[in-house]
């Protein structure tokens, strides 16, 4: 019979904290509203917390601003040659972020630059030489650039000729 009694006894416990257990689930929490724990900057995340009148209290994050960049200020101005570099201010924390702007275009010039086999565009502001390839004749001009067909040099090379 002893054995009996300290089953007994053991149903009991359990019994007790089943009861236990499920007496503190039995309140849902009630909580009021979210109020600012910790402000959320530009970079970290932010806390709320909110609380049950029972003096439970939740938190949740909330994520980070991510900065807010005024206008530009141009440090280098860009060229057709030279990268720019334009400084954004954070208007929340002062942050500055620098952005390198890409080269501008080359300013070409209306006519080709032209030699003996080659038409080309020059840059009126940094005079590079792009887009350089051979006279195009046909009916004894370039078709392209204007320029007179004109004889090529001679030349000691003559196996291509037919
Ligand atoms: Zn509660
Ligand atoms: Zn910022
Ligand atoms: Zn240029
Ligand atoms: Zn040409």
């Amino acid at each position: 019979m002893k054995i009996f009694r300290f089953i007994c006894i053991i149903t009991v416990t359990l019994l007790t904290l089943c009861a236990c257990s499920s007496k503190t689930n039995i309140h849902t929490h009630t909580y009021g509203s979210w109020s600012i724990l910790t402000q959320p900057t530009c970079n970290e995340e932010g806390v709320l917390v909110r609380e049950c009148a029972c003096g439970h209290t939740e938190e949740t994050n909330v994520s980070a601003l991510g900065h807010a960049y005024g206008e530009g200020k141009v440090v280098v101005e860009p060229s057709c040659t030279e990268r720019g570099l334009t400084n954004y201010t954070c208007k929340l924390c002062g942050e500055v972020k620098t952005a390198i702007e890409n080269k501008t275009a080359h300013t070409l010039t209306e006519g080709y630059v032209i030699d003996e086999e080659h038409h080309a565009k020059e840059c009126s502001v940094c005079f590079a030489v792009t887009g350089k390839e051979d006279h195009f004749y046909y009916g004894g001009v370039c078709i392209i650039c204007g320029c007179p067909y004109k004889e090529p040099e001679i030349s000691d090379d003559n196996t291509t000729f037919d």
